[in-house]
């Protein structure tokens, strides 16, 4: 370890994000994995967390108490909404700084997230990917310049096994087309279509939802206009881009002075 070493915690260890996150954590020079916790009861309770993410043993055992993420310099959550606004309470208490990836928090949940962030650095971000932090700053420019005459729809798929809809990332981009357009998504949001819908109303921004398969994360946002197209995708292959975005937020937040940060922070800082 080098004396530049970040301590990481990892809360929801035993799930896809967070043993990929520790797989990532061990090939990285710079972070040292101190904690790991999960949910009371589930198998992985007192296990190696280096061996269930298939790293080899690292001595890290998966606890039911998530307030040993205290030992921490940065603790990265992929969880759950309820289990990340309590884990944003250890954090802010005990003063270490929290990277948030898990994506279906309610307005109420991310005020919780906000206020922890007056006393740390927390980044907050529905998805760590690069490559999509980028497409939200395209969608936003394209979208403030294909106006009258263009319908914006956005189609996302992801594997069965994903809990929420639309995913976090297609609501983001759907954000980001509205701050292009300069209007509220609330306001213009289709979020259903089924039976005698009527016409599509001039200046929505439309959403559809596949569900199936293994299906990492597929964006596309489509500018339909009159004879033509355009359309800005993003398509994951491998969970690592993500895990590798979480570690850059959390290398950004443990150098952060305090505030509320978002993927774009991090990639400018
Ligand atoms: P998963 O179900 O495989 O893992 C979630 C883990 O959190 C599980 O181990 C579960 O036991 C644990 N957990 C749930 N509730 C808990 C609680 N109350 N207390 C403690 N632990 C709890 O899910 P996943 O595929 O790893 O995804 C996790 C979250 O991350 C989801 O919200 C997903 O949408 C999001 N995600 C975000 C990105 C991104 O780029 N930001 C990428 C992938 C997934």
């Amino acid at each position: 370890m080098t004396a530049h070493t970040i301590k990481i915690g990892i809360p929801g260890a035993a799930g896809r994000m967070g043993r990929m996150l520790i797989r990532e954590i061990d090939a990285a020079l710079d972070l040292e994995l101190v904690a790991a916790s999960d949910r009371a009861g589930i198998d992985a309770i007192g296990k190696d967390s280096g061996l269930l993410a298939g790293t080899g043993s690292n001595g890290v055992i998966i606890g039911d108490d998530a307030a040993a993420l205290a030992a921490a310099d940065v603790i990265i959550d992929f969880t759950s909404p309820t289990a990340s606004v309590a884990h944003a309470g250890i954090a802010s208490s005990s003063n270490t700084a929290l990277v948030v990836g898990t994506t279906g928090l309610t307005d109420e949940d991310e005020a919780s997230l906000r206020a922890a962030a007056d006393g740390i650095a927390l980044v907050y971000c529905a998805n760590t990917s690069v490559g999509v932090t980028l497409l939200g700053k395209l969608v936003e420019q394209v979208a403030a310049q294909l106006v009258d005459g263009w319908d914006i729809e956005i189609l996302e798929a992801h594997h069965h096994h994903k809990v929420d809809a639309p995913s976090g990332t297609a609501l983001a981009l759907g954000e980001a087309a509205a701050r292009g357009r300069g209007v509220k998504l609330d306001d213009v949001a289709d979020m259903v279509r089924k039976g005698q819908t009527g016409a599509r109303r001039t200046g929505d921004i439309g959403f559809a939802v596949l569900r199936g398969g293994d299906v990492t994360g597929e964006h596309s946002v489509i500018f339909y206009g009159d004879s033509e197209r355009v359309e800005i995708s993003h398509r994951a292959t491998d969970r690592a881009i993500f895990a590798r975005g979480a570690l850059r937020a959390a290398r950004f937040a443990s150098g952060a002075g305090t505030g509320f940060y978002n993927m774009e922070d991090v990639l400018a800082g």
